[in-house]
């Protein structure tokens, strides 16, 4: 048997994070391969300790990262070298450790695109629509650049000055056009969501356990949604979200976070092992656990 000793570490970097789902993620994955490597939760309390951390994983010979909030950015400073698709947006949610040498990547370009792809032609060339000014709407727009091509991304968010903080410095900000989510109030708000072929909920509306005064970033009963249309949810508990309910009800095609969730963490988990993640055991594994009632809020 193997002894903890011989294992390859791997670890989630973040802030209160022991809600995570990635440890469960890839140490199914691990299993499943018969891998000697245990991936553990490294809670950091402040970003000034990000760089000790880095520096103390070169010495320790820590193999890889997964970076949550709020360090996405944070630790970019520390690193050897980026990967084009984290220098593209400033952000990194994967570090790989080869002797010594640390590069950041971006895998929730790729992770956010995958689930979308077999609707790349219905994609290209028209509209689409995220909700939210976070990293993880960054990383959509991203996405959709690179591997979709939309005509536009209609960026809804409830404050436009946030949406010129995210897009400064972004080097594609002419594909986005900022639009505040009170619009949708209005007839050409309404007008402007159905017209697009992809809604996408980048914002934590719908997370169980929140007290939002809003179960849906989308508002309910409105009619907005259509059978030409994809609504995806970065949300992933509960695996059906109101959103989501509330789309699949109008005959649109629907995303759960849940794919997003997994194709992020395989493309990490072949970067930093040259290995295919198995999939279908990761995901069964998590249906079982997401689909158990939520003892907390999981974001
Ligand atoms: P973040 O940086 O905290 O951003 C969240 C965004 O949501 C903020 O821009 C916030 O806007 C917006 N928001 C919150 N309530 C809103 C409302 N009522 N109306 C409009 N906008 C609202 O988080 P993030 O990293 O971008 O992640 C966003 C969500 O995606 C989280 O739930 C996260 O768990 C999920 N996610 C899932 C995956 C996956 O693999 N499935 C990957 C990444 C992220 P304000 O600035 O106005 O507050």
């Amino acid at each position: 048997m193997t002894t903890l000793q011989t294992r390859k570490v791997f670890g989630l970097i973040g802030r209160n994070v022991d809600y995570s789902w990635s440890p469960l993620i890839h140490n199914t994955a691990f299993e499943a391969l018969g891998m000697p490597c245990v991936y553990t939760i490294f809670d950091i309390a402040t970003p000034e300790l990000v760089g000790d951390a880095l520096r103390g994983a070169r010495a320790l010979g820590i193999q890889g990262f997964s970076v949550t909030i709020p360090y996405k950015k944070v630790v970019v400073p520390f690193l050897d070298e980026l990967s084009p698709e984290a220098q593209s947006i400033g952000a990194v949610n994967t570090i790989v450790n080869e002797n010594g040498r640390l590069t950041g990547h971006n895998t929730d370009i790729a992770g956010f695109a995958a689930p979308l792809l077999p609707w790349a032609d219905r994609i290209r060339g028209k509209r689409v629509c995220i909700f939210g000014n976070g990293g993880a709407a960054l990383a959509a727009i991203e996405a959709f650049r690179t591997l979709l091509r939309p005509s536009s991304v209609l960026l809804f968010v409830r404050d436009l000055h946030k949406a010129d903080e995210l897009l400064e410095g972004y080097g594609h900000r002419e594909l986005v056009v900022p639009c505040r989510t009170g619009d949708l109030d209005l007839p050409l708000g309404s007008q402007q969501l159905q017209e697009c072929s992809v809604i996408v909920n980048a914002t934590p509306i719908g997370t169980s356990g929140r007290t939002d005064p809003i179960r849906s970033i989308v508002p309910t009963g409105r009619e907005l949604f259509h059978p030409g249309q994809v609504v995806y949810d970065m949300v992933y508990n509960p695996l059906e979200t109101t959103l989501l309910a509330d789309a699949r009800a109008a005959g649109a095609a629907t995303v759960p976070g849940i794919e997003m969730l997994i194709a992020q963490a395989a493309r990490a988990f072949f970067i930093w092992t040259g290995r295919e993640m198995p999939v279908e055991a990761v995901r069964s594994v998590l249906m079982r656990e997401i689909g158990q009632p939520a003892p907390s809020v999981r974001g």
